[in-house]
Formats: C-alpha cells, sequence, structure tokens
C-alpha cells in the first residue's frame, strides 16, 4: 500500500503527478469547482508552473544537439552506407505508410461518426467572437518547390537559432552519411566528440527526469485552471470522433508491435509509459524526445544504429496522431461550414496532410496552426479554426502521446527488420 501512496517507480510518480494534477486544477479552476477565487487560482497557476517550465527548459537545452549526435553517431553505428540505405528507405516506406493509414482511418470515422452534427448552436456563436491564430503570420502558404530547396540548411547557425528540426535533422544525416565514407582514423574524433556530447546531454535529462513527476504536476495543473474542461461539452463528438481515431490508431501499433516487431504488446506498452505520460503533460514529442531516446535504449533494448536515427528522426517527421486529428478537424470543419469536398479535394487534403506532417515540428498547438493554412486552401475561413480552438489542448496532448508511441513502435519494427539482415550479412562475409 506504501509503494502505491509513495512509489519508487518514475512511471507511477508521474502518474501520480498527472492524476494530482487534473485533481487540483479542477479543484481550483473558476470553471471547475472553484474553490478559491480567480485571482488566487491566477497566482497559483503561475506557481505550479515552475517545475514545468524548469523541466522544459533543462530538455529543451539539449534536445538540439541531441538530435544532431544521436543520428550522426546512430549512422556512424551502421557501419555500412549500403545497409544505410536499405534501413532509410524501409524507414521512410514505413513513416509514410502509417501516416496514410491514419489518414484514411481518420476519413472512416469521421464519416461514421458524423460529429458536425452534434455541434451545440452555442458554441458557434462563441467561436465567432473568438481570435482565430494568425496563421499566416507563423506559416505561409504552402510552396513545394520552395519547401523541397529549404530543407537543406544553407545556415546551420541559423537553422539551430530558429529550431528548424526538419533542416537539422537533414543536415545531420548528411553530415553522418559523410562521416560513414571517411576512414576510420579521421573519423574518430568527430565521432568521439558526438558521442561525448550525448552522454553528457543524456546526464542532463537524468538530472530533469528528477523532478519530471512535479513538471508533470505543474503543467497540468497550470492546464486545467488557465483552460478548464467546460469547452468540451458543446463539442463532445468532435473529441469523441478525435479519440476514438487515435484509440484505433494505438491498436494499430500495438497489432504491428505483435505481428511485425515480434513483442508483447503488454510489455512494449509497460516499458514506454515514461515517453507516453510525459509526451501527454507536454504536448510536445520534441521536449520528450531525450526520454523516448532512454526508453528505446533502457526498456525496450533497441539496438543503437536503430533508436539513435529512428527516434530523432520520427520525432520530426513521423506524427500519425497529428494527421489524424487534422484530416479529422479538416473534414468536421468542412461539414460545419456546408463546404462539400468532392473526392478529388478529399484526396488533395488527405496530401497535404500526409507532407504537412513531415514539415511539422513536434511542438504544442503545431497541429492546429498547420491545419488553419491548410483550411485555407478548401474554402474554410481561418476564422473557423477558432470553433476548435477550446479543445486543441487536450487533443494536443492525445495526439502527441500517440505520435511519441508511434515513433517508439516504428523503432521496434526497424529492430527487427535491421537486425536479421546485418547479421546475415555479417556471416556471409566471413563465411566469404
Ligand atoms: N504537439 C504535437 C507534437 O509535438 C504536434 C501537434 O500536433 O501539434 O507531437
Amino acid at each position: 500500500m506504501k509503494k502505491l501512496f509513495w512509489p519508487s517507480q518514475l512511471w507511477l510518480k508521474m502518474l501520480w503527478g498527472m492524476v494530482l494534477g487534473l485533481a487540483v486544477g479542477y479543484a481550483l479552476s473558476p470553471e471547475g469547482m472553484a474553490l478559491v477565487t480567480q485571482q488566487t487560482s491566477g497566482v497559483v497557476a503561475d506557481w505550479v508552473y515552475v517545475p514545468g517550465a524548469l523541466f522544459l527548459g533543462l530538455v529543451k537545452m539539449v534536445v538540439i544537439p541531441l538530435v544532431v549526435c544521436s543520428i550522426v553517431t546512430g549512422i556512424a553505428a551502421s557501419d555500412d552506407i549500403a545497409f544505410l540505405k536499405d534501413s532509410g528507405w524501409r524507414i521512410a516506406l514505413y513513416f509514410v505508410g502509417t501516416t496514410t493509414v491514419a489518414v484514411m482511418l481518420a476519413y472512416a470515422i469521421t464519416n461514421i461518426v458524423n460529429p458536425s452534427a452534434y455541434v451545440a448552436l452555442e458554441t458557434l456563436v462563441a467561436a465567432e467572437n473568438q481570435q482565430p491564430p494568425d496563421a499566416a503570420a507563423i506559416m505561409a502558404e504552402p510552396d513545394l518547390p520552395k519547401m523541397i530547396v529549404s530543407m537543406i540548411p544553407t545556415n546551420p547557425a541559423g537553422a539551430i537559432v530558429n529550431s528548424e528540426m526538419l533542416q537539422i535533422v537533414i543536415g545531420s544525416i548528411l553530415m553522418g552519411i559523410a562521416l560513414l565514407s571517411l576512414s576510420k582514423p579521421r573519423a574518430k574524433p568527430l565521432l568521439d566528440l558526438c558521442t561525448s556530447v550525448q552522454d553528457v546531454a543524456m546526464k542532463v535529462v537524468g538530472w530533469a527526469m528528477v523532478i519530471a513527476p512535479y513538471a508533470v504536476f505543474g503543467l497540468l495543473c497550470n492546464m486545467v485552471i488557465k483552460t478548464g474542461f467546460a469547452a468540451m461539452a458543446g463539442l463532445a463528438a468532435y473529441v469523441a470522433a478525435i479519440l476514438a481515431g487515435l484509440v484505433a490508431l494505438l491498436v494499430m501499433y500495438l497489432l504491428i508491435v505483435k505481428f511485425v516487431a515480434g513483442r508483447s504488446p503488454l510489455e512494449f506498452l509497460h516499458g514506454i509509459r515514461d515517453a507516453q505520460i510525459l509526451a501527454f503533460s507536454t504536448s510536445s514529442s520534441a521536449a520528450t524526445m531525450p526520454v523516448t531516446l532512454r526508453v528505446a535504449e533502457e526498456k525496450l533494448k533497441i539496438q543503437p544504429s536503430v533508436f539513435k536515427f529512428v527516434i530523432p528522426l520520427g520525432t520530426t517527421i513521423n506524427m500519425d496522431g497529428t494527421a489524424l486529428y487534422q484530416m479529422t478537424a479538416g473534414l468536421f470543419l468542412a461539414s460545419v461550414f456546408q463546404i462539400d469536398l468532392s473526392l478529388g479535394q478529399t484526396v488533395l487534403l488527405a496530401v497535404t496532410i500526409i507532407g504537412a506532417s513531415i514539415g511539422s515540428p513536434g511542438s504544442p498547438g503545431v497541429g492546429l496552426v498547420i491545419l488553419a493554412t491548410i483550411l485555407n486552401s478548401l474554402g474554410v475561413e481561418p476564422s473557423g479554426i477558432a470553433l476548435i480552438l477550446s479543445v486543441d489542448r487536450i487533443l494536443d496532448m492525445c495526439r502527441t502521446t500517440i505520435n511519441v508511441t508511434g515513433d517508439l513502435t516504428a523503432c521496434a519494427v526497424m529492430d527487427k527488420w535491421m537486425a536479421p539482415k546485418k547479421l546475415t550479412k555479417k556471416t556471409s562475409k566471413t563465411a566469404a
């Protein structure tokens, strides 16, 4: 009993942080039980946020060096360019494949649930008075040729300053491949440096994890005090459709873990709890990434050449939860605003979402902002976004959890796909 209330395992402490954070937030929130005045709850919200901000600060401090060094050492560990090319194709196809399934799932579920039929009138009226996010200021209209060219970090320092994750990932992949093609003695100094930087970063992450349960408590308590749950009532069917889609994705991952990766789904879920709870609390797969790496190495025992490459890459380009959310929200809003989408338009929407999920950074709220831009091209007024703004935070928490689960599933699959191949290659070399 003592163990349950004063647990030693980190995940249980974080779970307590989560439950208490939601409960205390609800008790103090003006929209919840309102046990204190609005002013006092505001002060409490600011203070409980402190451990959360410290945790996020520590993790964000190391996330970029960690991405660069993990990818470089991950590629170098594969030790063979042909093997790398083969795995690169598999990973890319796997990511695009699962994102496509996510979008198709969203289409099916939206058609079954038809959430636009349940929107309460007062929700629509309230949305008209809300300020939509300024999508244009954050992201210009998608321009494919320009997007492709801008993937190369011509100014690496600029990419780091602006946290352009896709550019950083691509720059690191190029650096890793270049390093792999050098002779061992010439590559060694840079590789040693990257390994050291990575170890230092993981040490800092270890310190951050000490305050993780308090951070989880603070982030959730702050979120509930500030946003409350009331907004969800008018959009219950929409929220339910997205949650159902995310659960379906989770089931798909567990089936993949069982039948493709050949692992026990329960053990897998058991192992990845730390990363999932953090993803839920921070709404950011990038901030969760250091912990995702730790989970892949220590709990799932994935080989280093796989997890060091797949996790940073997946965090940046594999966002099945976000894609599912965007497709559901897009179809929902089109229907609320009575825009009849032709088959061609629906396919275009799906393709744009799959493409956008590759370029989106794993930060809170990004999915919504990018959706605003996509919807604009469909003819849905950006103000339509205001309708779903109020419930975005909770959905962001859930989709980020699925995004991180998807990255870890990909890791388990690649671990299985790549290990025997490498072994065969080595054995045949020895035999020759
Ligand atoms: N918050 C999500 C993530 O970090 C992205 C999004 O859908 O907004 O994975």
